[in-house]
C-alpha cells in the first residue's frame, strides 16, 4: 500500500518528457505484487495501464485516470545457453549488451531502442533489420483468465503490432537467440547506433517515430515533402534532423503536440491524400 504513489506526474516516465498525473501508480518489483495491484484494480472498479518506459506514450495534460503500473523496478534478466529469459520491465540496451557479451546474435536491431522487452514485445519493436518477435520463444502474461505461458505459434506479430497488446500484463519474455561471433556482432550494433546518431534528433526529448509508415512508403519523406519540417506549436517541433519525429524542445505539452499533429495529418492528407496513422499511443 505505502508504494502506491497518489497524483503521480506521467511525465517523470515518458521520454517526452510530457504527460500529466495518475490518480495512482506503483512500480512492482516482485511477481506477487502484479497479481496484487490487479485484483486491486479489478476490486475498486479502477482502469489498469501498463507502462513500460514510456518511449511510445503521449500523455495527455490532464493525466490519467485509475491505477497506472510501471514495470521499471521488475527487470530481472537470466541466460541459459543461447536463451534469455527477461522480465517485462528489463530495458532492451543493457539486454543487448548482455547478449553481445554472451556472443547471442539476434538483438542487434534494437541498438538504440529505449524500450522495455514488455513494451518492445507488445509494439512488436524493430527496425527493417529485425523485431523482436523474430527471437520471441515464450512469453508470460497475466489476462482476465489468469496466468499463461504462451509459446511463439500462439502469438500474432505484425508491424508494429502484437496479439497481447491490451490482452493483460506481460510479465517475462523468453527470447531465443543464435550464437554468433562477439566481434561481429559489437560491429552490427555499433553501426546501428551510428546510423541513430546521425539520422535522429536524439538529444532533445522524443518518442521515436510519431507516425506509421504506410504501406510501401515513409512517412518522415510525406512530412518533409509537404514542408512540415520545422513547425512548431508551443514547445513542440517536427524536428528538421527526421520528420517522423517530434521533440519537446522544453515546455512542450501534450496539446501542444496533438496540435502539431493535426496539423501534419492535415497536410499531408491534403497534399498525398494520404491518412497518417499515428504509432505513439495517446493516454488519458
Ligand atoms: P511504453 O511506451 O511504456 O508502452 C507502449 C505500449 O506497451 C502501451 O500500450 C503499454 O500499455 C504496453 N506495455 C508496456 N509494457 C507492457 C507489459 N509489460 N505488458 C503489457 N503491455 C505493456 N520503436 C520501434 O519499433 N523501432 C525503433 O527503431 C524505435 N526507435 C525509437 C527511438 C527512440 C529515440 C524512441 C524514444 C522510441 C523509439 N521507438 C522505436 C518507440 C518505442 O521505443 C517502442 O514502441 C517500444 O516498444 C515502447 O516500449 P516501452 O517499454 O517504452 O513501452
Amino acid at each position: 500500500k505505502e508504494q502506491v504513489r497518489i497524483n503521480e506526474p506521467l511525465a517523470r516516465y515518458t521520454t517526452w518528457r510530457i504527460g500529466g498525473p495518475a490518480d495512482l501508480f506503483v512500480r512492482p518489483a516482485r511477481d506477487e505484487e502484479f497479481d496484487f495491484c490487479l485484483d486491486f484494480a479489478r476490486q475498486k472498479g479502477l482502469p489498469l495501464h501498463i507502462m513500460g518506459n514510456g518511449s511510445n506514450l503521449l500523455v495527455r495534460d490532464g493525466g490519467v485516470r485509475g491505477l497506472v503500473l510501471q514495470t521499471g523496478a521488475w527487470r530481472r534478466v537470466m541466460v541459459q545457453d543461447r536463451y534469455i529469459k527477461a522480465c517485462a520491465g528489463a530495458m532492451l540496451p543493457p539486454l543487448l549488451a548482455l547478449a553481445v557479451r554472451q556472443g547471442l546474435s539476434g538483438l542487434e536491431f534494437a541498438a538504440g531502442i529505449p524500450a522495455t522487452v514488455g513494451g518492445a514485445l507488445v509494439m512488436n519493436a524493430g527496425t527493417p533489420e529485425g523485431s523482436i518477435g523474430d527471437v520471441v520463444r515464450e512469453v508470460e502474461v497475466i489476462t482476465a483468465t489468469g496466468r499463461r505461458c504462451l509459446k511463439r505459434e500462439e502469438i500474432t506479430f505484425g508491424y508494429r503490432s502484437c496479439s497481447l497488446r491490451g490482452a493483460g500484463v506481460v510479465l517475462t519474455v523468453h527470447l531465443a537467440l543464435a550464437p554468433a561471433d562477439p566481434p561481429l556482432i559489437k560491429e552490427r550494433v555499433r553501426a546501428n547506433i551510428a546510423r541513430r546518431r546521425a539520422r535522429q534528433p536524439l538529444e532533445w526529448p522524443n518518442a521515436g517515430s510519431v507516425f506509421k509508415n504506410p504501406p510501401g512508403l515513409y512517412a518522415g519523406r510525406l512530412i518533409e515533402l509537404v514542408g512540415a519540417k520545422g513547425w512548431q506549436v508551443g514547445d513542440a517541433q517536427v524536428s528538421s534532423k527526421h520528420a517522423n519525429f517530434i521533440v519537446n524542445l522544453g515546455r512542450a505539452t501534450a496539446a501542444d503536440v496533438l496540435e502539431l499533429i493535426a496539423r501534419v495529418q492535415e497536410a499531408v492528407a491534403r497534399n498525398f491524400g494520404i491518412n497518417l496513422e499515428m504509432e505513439i499511443e495517446v493516454w488519458g
